[in-house]
């Protein structure tokens, strides 16, 4: 697992899945779409394509500009279905093998297949799988569900799917193809975005709505919890295999994740920070405040938001770099004090002699925000408050987001007021639990049946972890060590 040098104070997505069916031009369009969803993961990226007779792939380390900056290899991937994904890996190290799309030769002929999310019993199947003879090639949890359609003795492709995903559990969002057909799936809770698409006669799937937008289509509907879509000549057919079941969302979608300009299961991302922000400003005021200024960048809507709703003005009183290289600097403890610095800047003319409430989405372990309070302090601020637009976060994700384990998390370890004098500010609040469901629509949380997937500040897991209530299974899965490719 690595952590970019800057961002160690932030979660992590994990990846971002794109596909285009029935489209002369599907590589570039999915190279497109990834480029949108680039945010959703920056190790690693792919596509595979299909004509209907061979398939063609190309993957690689880094962003999706420089995978798929070389014409040739936009030529090479031909067909009129693409897959693609983008990689932040939760799972598996960053190695070219576990690079997705995964691409295997089948009995009934190639499959491709991409997934967001991580599933939570991918090390007892693995292990079943491998005593039955199965060789695998990757340490993703992603080759599991593969090997499951290798081995299932279901007739056709989407039901083979079925029967390999009726033994997973966890969080996905898949996109796959064979020769012939495009499948969307995503899993029973629904804890990772997938919508559908449409550009002309071509159909398309992508984590967000962002990556529609950049390539011209239209906005059809997401797909629902648990439902699968098959997607060749004849249209879109819609399958519910495992059921219609309630939608637990992630919540952190929400507030961090997702890009602010898509929507997601029906919502403006914008719109939803905006509202957890002024949300916060009805819970924790600062009515002494001079400026409301956002921790950058991700900070920015729910601070506009807050700044509204308190009449306060609204200030870049933080500048971030944009040109900080991820790989610049090895993140260890040292240098990541300095990466603070060189990311983040205070516009001193607006801060100094003013009390000053900072908006950051989270704060994971402290690290950075502590930097950046000293930083606003040096500044010349009078005061600094702290307000967070997400509940503390208590427990690490096992469904796809990048946390460290829950002993590092800060607020695992402390109190509210023991974070706001480790991180050096006058004042520290986190919006409440039922104030993060208001903003999002919500009259509360339901306490019974939670209306999403909030287990980061719960600790109420939606799907059972089944490897991890297993402590032998969080072993190694390959004997193999190899290095990194970066
Ligand atoms: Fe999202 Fe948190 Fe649930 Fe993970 S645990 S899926 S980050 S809400």
């Amino acid at each position: 697992m690595s952590n970019t040098p800057f961002d160690d104070d932030k979660l992590h997505e994990e990846c971002g899945v794109f596909g285009a069916f029935g489209h002369k031009d599907a590589a570039a369009l999915t190279a497109l779409g990834l480029h949108a969803l680039q945010h959703r993961g920056q190790e690693a990226c792919g596509i595979v394509t299909t004509d209907g007779d061979h398939f063609y792939a190309h993957r690689a380390l880094g962003l999706v500009d420089q995978a798929f900056e070389d014409a040739d290899v936009m030529k090479g991937l031909k067909g009129h279905i693409a897959i693609g994904h983008n990689r932040y890996a939760t799972t598996g190290a960053t190695l070219v093998r576990n690079i997705q799309p995964l691409y295997a030769d089948l009995a009934f002929g190639g499959f491709a297949m991409a997934h967001n999310g991580n599933l939570t019993n991918p090390n007892t199947l693995r292990q079943d799988l491998v005593q039955k003879g199965s060789i695998f090639q990757s340490t993703t949890d992603t080759e599991v569900i593969i090997h499951l359609v290798a081995t299932s003795k279901k007739n056709t492709v989407p039901d083979k799917i079925v029967d390999a995903l009726s033994q997973v559990t966890g969080a996905y969002s898949l996109v796959a193809c064979d020769e012939n057909q495009m499948i969307g799936v995503r899993d029973p809770h629904g804890i990772r975005p997938l919508c559908l698409g449409k550009l002309n006669d071509a159909y398309i799937l992508a984590s967000e709505s962002c990556a529609l937008d950049i390539i011209g289509a239209d906005f059809v509907r997401d797909i629902e919890a648990g439902e699968m879509v098959v997607i060749n000549e004849k249209g879109v057919q819609s399958h519910h295999p495992f059921g219609k079941n309630a939608s637990r969302f992630c919540i952190f979608e929400y507030i961090y994740f997702a890009r602010p300009d898509s929507y997601v299961d029906g919502h403006s991302v914008y719109e939803m920070r905006k509202n957890i922000g002024a949300e916060l400003a009805r819970e924790a005021p600062v009515p002494t405040a001079d400026i409301i200024v956002p921790v950058p960048d991700s900070g920015v809507p729910a601070a506009i938001g807050y700044a509204e709703a308190s009449n306060i003005p609204f200030e870049l009183g933080i500048i971030r770099n944009h040109y900080v290289g991820r790989t610049f600097i090895e993140p260890t403890d040292q240098i990541r004090h300095l990466g603070v610095k060189m990311k983040h800047n205070a516009n001193k003319a607006f801060i100094e002699g003013k009390e000053v409430v900072l908006v950051d989405d989270s704060i994971v372990r402290g690290t950075t925000s502590r930097k950046i309070v000293e930083m606003i302090r040096q500044a010349g601020a009078k005061k600094v408050h702290m307000r967070i637009s997400s509940p503390p976060n208590k427990h690490s994700c096992f469904y796809g987001i990048d946390t460290p384990d829950s002993q590092d998390l800060l607020a695992n370890q402390k109190t509210v007021e023991e974070i706001g004098k480790y991180i050096g500010v006058d004042s520290l609040a986190y919006i409440s639990d039922d104030g993060l469901y208001r903003a999002v629509g919500e009259t509360e949380r339901n306490a019974e049946n939670p209306q999403y997937c909030d287990a980061c500040f719960t600790g109420d897991y939606p799907v059972r972890l089944i490897d991890h209530e297993d402590q032998d299974n969080i072993k190694r899965v390959t004997n193999l060590q190899e290095h990194s490719a970066k």
